[in-house]
């Protein structure tokens, strides 16, 4: 049987998604050390997603060659994923830098189309930077955004907040947040409580502490449980590259919504 599906911003989604930043880069991140997969390792996670009803893979314009890499593999399994992306960080030369200028985000999201091979974005979040503030407020990103979606450039917009002024800030204009959660983190409760009261789309980034979980999570089983139980029914993004914890995360999420 397949993972039961939950209203997120206008889509049907899978409780658990997947994370793709390990699968286009492997510098500038807080994960252990890794390789990229290569593509039948990829095909292989497709594979095993779909077979299990998860239909959601999130990925950015600073994740390297992940959103080329999905354009590509995913050919065979068209329409059946909604894949969402980001806009406003860029990795280059091993560093991120930011642009939230309309021309940025417009540039980006141009790119993310082509990388993608889609004619419409189906969710465009904003990548913050640590002072997400001066993006929201003093930036003409939410805006641009709005236009995008206006436009039917992209279907949904949201932000990947990284402050609980942030959060807060930005639920009234978008239909979705994502926000880092885990069990020796919860910070962003606030951001979390107000998006579920507002009936917002949450995403839950990082429940698994990047992986370092000895820290905080104690175990993925845990870490997955823990983000499921969350106000607001929130979708949760796992980053993996490896299909024998994939294959664990999806018992968790049968066990937990009692598949089978
Ligand atoms: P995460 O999901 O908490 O942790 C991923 C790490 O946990 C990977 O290194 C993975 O290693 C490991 N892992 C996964 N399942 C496991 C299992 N069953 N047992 C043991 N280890 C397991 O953290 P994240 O990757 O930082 O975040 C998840 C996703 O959220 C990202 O991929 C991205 O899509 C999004 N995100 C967004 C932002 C932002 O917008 N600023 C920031 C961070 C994350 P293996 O690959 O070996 O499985």
């Amino acid at each position: 049987m397949n993972l039961p599906r939950f209203e997120f911003a206008g889509f049907k989604v899978s409780p658990l998604g997947i994370g793709t930043v390990k699968w286009g880069r492997t510098e500038g991140l807080k994960h252990n050390h890794f390789t990229l997969p290569d593509d039948r390792t990829i095909i292989q996670l497709l594979e095993i997603a779909l077979e299990a009803g998860i239909n959601v893979l999130d990925t950015a314009a600073a994740y390297g060659v992940s959103e080329k890499r999905i354009g590509q593999l995913i050919q065979p399994f068209r329409g059946q994923f909604y894949i969402f992306t980001k806009a406003g960080e860029i990795f280059e030369n091993g560093k991120s830098r930011w642009d939230f200028s309309k021309a940025g985000i417009r540039a980006s999201v141009e790119k993310s189309l082509s990388d993608l091979k889609v004619e419409t974005l189906d969710l465009l979040t904003l990548h913050c930077a640590s002072n997400d503030m001066e993006a929201l407020k003093n930036s003409p990103a939410l805006e641009c955004m709005a236009e995008l979606k206006s436009a039917g450039k992209v279907r949904n917009i949201g932000v990947s907040s990284t402050t609980v002024e942030g959060g807060l800030y930005a639920l009234p204009f978008v239909d979705s947040i994502m926000i880092a959660w885990n069990p020796g983190f919860t910070d962003h409760q606030p951001v979390l409580e107000k998006a579920a009261e507002l009936k917002k789309g949450i995403m839950i980034k990082k429940a698994l502490n990047s992986g370092n979980m000895e820290q905080r999570v104690h175990t993925a089983k845990h870490g997955l449980k823990s983000a499921f139980g969350l106000p607001g029914k929130p979708l949760v993004l796992v980053g993996t590259i490896n299909p024998n914890h994939l294959r664990e995360n999806i018992r968790t999420a049968e066990e937990y919504f009692k598949i089978g």
